[in-house]
């Protein structure tokens, strides 16, 4: 783990840490439908993000890049969580996930929604982690964006 991750709590960390070293969804996609590149220069994390669409859900989607421990996991644990869903429980997701990041107080069943994502929440108490944790997310909601249109 990087260095002032010390205090997370032991769970956590070996899923982070699992996520680091084995992370999912990492398979290119030929042609996908929607592709971003984000970078965080705070940190110098690089997250490519594909998604591929079928019957109106998130079909496929592969989430690779280098960077810190804490922004490859993230990328890791957000491609498990979105494979599958529509854009529109997709976002809710991430309006999730930067609600854990902000420190807003999140019911039993959202925190539930969010699964092992919640292994990030120690990092909201070390703010210039934050960015590298939202970086894969902020991929995704531009990757939405270009499939499916908000509003
Ligand atoms: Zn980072």
């Amino acid at each position: 783990m990087q260095r002032g991750l010390g205090d997370l709590d032991e769970l956590y960390q070996d899923v982070l840490l699992d996520h680091y070293r084995n992370p999912r969804r990492t398979r290119r996609l030929e042609s996908p439908d929607a592709e971003v590149d984000a970078i965080n220069p705070f940190c110098g994390d690089e997250i490519h993000l594909q998604l591929l669409m079928g019957d109106g859900r998130v079909s496929k989607i592969s989430v690779t890049g280098q960077g810190c421990s804490i922004s490859q996991a993230a990328g890791s644990l957000l491609a498990e969580i979105v494979d599958g869903k529509t854009p529109d429980e997709a976002r809710e997701l991430r309006e999730l996930f930067r609600g854990l990041m902000t420190g807003e107080e999140l019911t039993d069943e959202q925190a539930d929604r969010l699964e092992d994502n919640l292994a990030l929440q120690g990092v909201r108490r070390f703010p210039v982690r934050i960015k590298c944790a939202l970086l894969s997310w902020s991929a995704l909601s531009d990757a939405l964006d270009k499939v499916s249109p908000a509003g």
